[in-house]
């Protein structure tokens, strides 16, 4: 029966669905909800009606999270594990896939800010991510250090969230340039220059945050760009200093890359499915490389395309091997998505 059980295979990608609710506007305008999610069967139907003939879609993933779910229901059942294994020392990725409007940003970093010291209800994954491994770590007596990179790729280009602010005052400033992606010479890459900061407390999240969002809406004025076209990278890299049972010093490394793609309504359903990935440019080419990454690595395929775009390129060492992926796909309930939803599932599934 495993035949079809990504664990068996050793790979260990999970696909997960997040529909979200209808928005107030929507409701105002009575727009028709056409997603039902059962989440004890971990199912995700659409419905619709076509020339008076019910048509029912029903996809099966590894889990499904209803309009009403709340941040903590996800974070606690889908990536919780995968934090601790990036304690163990693996590398692991967390990608948000979906429409513009789904909830990707939403689920990744989430709508509240931290206030008086109180951690927010809406608090998504990355302030989760931060907070779950400097409470492990502050409970334990190892030494330790937690540093992370926030980095946006729009158009194959490479540019820091995070870099000092003096580097965007002035346009002619070199530092300004795109970042380049540079082989390390040992099958790995890295990306020059880019800013590492050193966290010492999950305090200090919702500052970086800040900064790495205060940064992409100048990014956005300045080149009249939307982030519904980029994808933005948040790495946590985490080292522990260990004694072997002999009383040898070992440092532990674990990354943990959490995803927030490029609005899926760039990758068109018939794009997809024929490979006219050329004529719809980047976006596509690297949603649908991602995809035939995540599917190579499933089907134990060979071949792994990372090298046909830079986020795969980028993402690596965090991809394939010992490590563990899980794919957010996030959707709406309206139908006026009905199309795009689709298109997401289908995608999502075809990871799976
Ligand atoms: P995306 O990043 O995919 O473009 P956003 O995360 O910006 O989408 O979400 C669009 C809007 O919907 C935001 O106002 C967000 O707060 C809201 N939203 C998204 N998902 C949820 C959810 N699960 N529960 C409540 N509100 C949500
Ligand atoms: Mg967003």
């Amino acid at each position: 029966s495993g035949k079809h059980d990504n664990k068996d295979k050793g790979v260990n990608v999970q696909v997960i669905v997040r529909c979200r609710p209808l928005s107030e506007d929507e409701m105002r305008l009575n727009t028709a909800a056409v997603i039902s999610c059962n989440e004890g069967r971990r199912e995700i139907s659409a419905m619709q009606n076509i020339a008076n003939k019910q048509i029912d879609k029903t996809f099966v993933f590894d889990k499904v999270f209803g309009p009403t779910s709340k941040q903590k229901d996800l974070y606690d059942s889908a990536i919780c594990p995968i934090v601790f294994e990036v304690l163990e020392g693996y590398n692991c990725t967390v990608f948000a896939y979906g429409q513009t409007g789904t909830g990707k940003t939403y689920t990744m970093e989430g709508g509240g800010r931290k206030k008086n010291g109180e951690f927010p209800s809406d608090a998504g994954v990355i302030p989760r991510a931060i907070k779950q491994i400097f409470d492990i770590l502050e409970a334990q007596s190892a030494e330790y250090s937690v540093k992370v990179t926030f980095l946006e790729l729009y158009n194959e280009e490479i540019s820091d969230l995070l870099a000092p602010e003096e580097t965007t005052k002035f346009p002619e400033d070199k530092s300004k340039k795109p970042l380049a992606l540079m082989e390390d010479g040992k099958g790995g890459v890295f990306v020059r220059g880019l800013e590492e900061e050193l966290v010492s407390s999950a305090n200090e999240i919702y500052n970086i945050l800040e900064k790495g969002s205060a940064k992409r809406r100048t990014a956005e004025t300045l080149l009249n760009k939307q982030s519904s076209r980029s994808h933005s990278i948040f790495s946590i890299t985490i080292h522990i200093k260990e004694y072997t049972p002999e009383g040898e010093e070992m440092i532990k490394c674990g990354k943990l890359n959490l995803v927030d793609l490029a609005g899926s309504e760039n990758i068109s359903r018939s794009g997809a499915r024929e490979g006219r990935a050329r004529e719809a440019g980047e976006i596509n080419k690297s949603l649908l490389t991602l995809g035939r990454v995540i599917n190579a690595l499933v089907e134990h395929s060979g071949h792994v395309p990372y090298r046909e775009s830079k986020i795969t390129r980028l993402l690596r060492d965090s991809l394939g091997g010992k490590t563990k992926t899980c794919i957010i796909a996030t959707i709406s309930p309206s139908i006026h998505s009905m199309e795009e939803t689709l298109s997401t599932l289908d995608y999502a599934h075809r990871a799976k």
